[in-house]
């Protein structure tokens, strides 16, 4: 067995982890992520990669009041004036840390609010979309990002909604222009599905992904792939570390401040399943796009220790 040692060890590597690392990281910590999958991105590179956060600085005119109010009609007896107050007072703060200290960047998108006509809801202007990302930024390690769900792809390559390919796509045969565009795009992706056997030029989800990537990897933060964390190791009433699996070895990692499990959600882990909703008890199927790797091994490892996991939420 190998050990390592770190400040915070994060397990997962999707938004949530990656996020967690990139932040602990620059406030002087020295972090370890370990990952499942023999790649990273999880379900965050499926994603739209579209972030809602009232206040943002790419929005106009919005007021912490009016997304209160939105919030507070839309949870109705779910909602949490502590946990809204926080998101609406750190959001906007998230956004421009990550947009200032790190390879994340943001566009503005046009989507409205789910229910624009209610009270506090609005027309446009909280939903920020990961910037495009050129995958061949991440060097060797482009090979390590999870490729996007193919149902949103085109022969892999994928749509940029912030910009005009979906007008040209729509119009290639009414317009010349539109067929020059889309012709150009497509010897484009061929030509990188030739020389990378994947498309290079990605949006949404996959681009978060592979920019929290590129953010955690220029700050040296090591991104361990194929390693599943097993166990919780505890000391007293402290959790100090993990035991994962590398292949046919363990790996001891010890963490001096903190284990943060970001392991993505329950969607492929039946008995849970089975809790949450009452179609799956009565036999039926559950069809979830998220990577299969996502077991809700996080919940079950701090259940072991005598977490309690509350799955009232499951369906927001
Ligand atoms: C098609 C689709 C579109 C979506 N679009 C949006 C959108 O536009 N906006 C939005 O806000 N949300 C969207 N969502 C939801 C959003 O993608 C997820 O809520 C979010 O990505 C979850 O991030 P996460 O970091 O918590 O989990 P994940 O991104 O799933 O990352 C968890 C990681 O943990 C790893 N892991 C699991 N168990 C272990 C273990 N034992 N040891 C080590 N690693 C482990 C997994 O392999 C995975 O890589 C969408 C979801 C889907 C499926």
């Amino acid at each position: 067995m190998t050990t390592r040692n770190c400040d915070v060890l994060v397990v997962g590597a999707g938004a949530g982890g990656l996020a967690t690392a990139i932040t602990a990281k620059k406030h002087g910590l020295d972090v370890i992520v370990i990952e499942k999958d023999d790649c990273f991105g999880g379900t965050t590179a499926f994603s739209g990669g579209v972030l809602w956060v009232p206040g943002n600085r790419h929005s106009a005119n919005d007021s912490t009041e009016a997304a209160m109010t939105y919030l507070r009609n839309e949870t109705d007896a779910c909602f949490d004036a502590a946990g809204v107050e926080a998101f609406l007072r750190y959001g906007p703060q998230m956004v421009d840390f990550f947009e200032r200290e790190t390879a994340v960047k943001f566009v503005p998108t046009l989507y409205p609010d789910y229910h624009p006509q209610v009270e506090g809801g609005v027309d446009v202007g909280r939903s920020i979309l990961a910037a495009p990302y050129d995958i061949r930024g991440l060097g060797p390690d482009m090979a390590r990002l999870r490729p996007p769900l193919k149902t949103i792809t085109f022969i892999g390559m994928m749509f940029n909604s912030s910009n005009a390919d979906l007008k040209h796509f729509f119009n290639v045969t009414r317009s010349l222009t539109s067929f020059v565009y889309v012709a150009r795009r497509l010897l484009t992706h061929l030509k990188e599905l030739a020389l990378y056997r994947r498309g290079t030029q990605v949006t949404s989800g996959n681009a978060l992904a592979a920019r929290l990537v590129r953010s955690a990897l220029d700050l040296g933060i090591p991104i361990l792939t194929g390693t599943p964390a097993r166990q919780l190791l505890r000391d007293g009433g402290r959790v100090v570390g993990a035991l994962a699996g590398q292949g046919n070895s363990e790996l001891r990692i010890q963490a001096r401040r903190g284990v943060v499990l970001a392991c993505g959600g329950f969607s492929h882990d039946l008995q849970r399943l089975r809790q949450a909703y009452p179609h799956v008890r009565r036999g039926g199927e559950h069809f979830s796009p998220v990577p299969a790797g996502n077991t809700g091994d996080g919940a079950r490892m701090a259940e072991a220790l005598g977490a309690k996991v509350d799955i009232r939420l499951q369906a927001p």
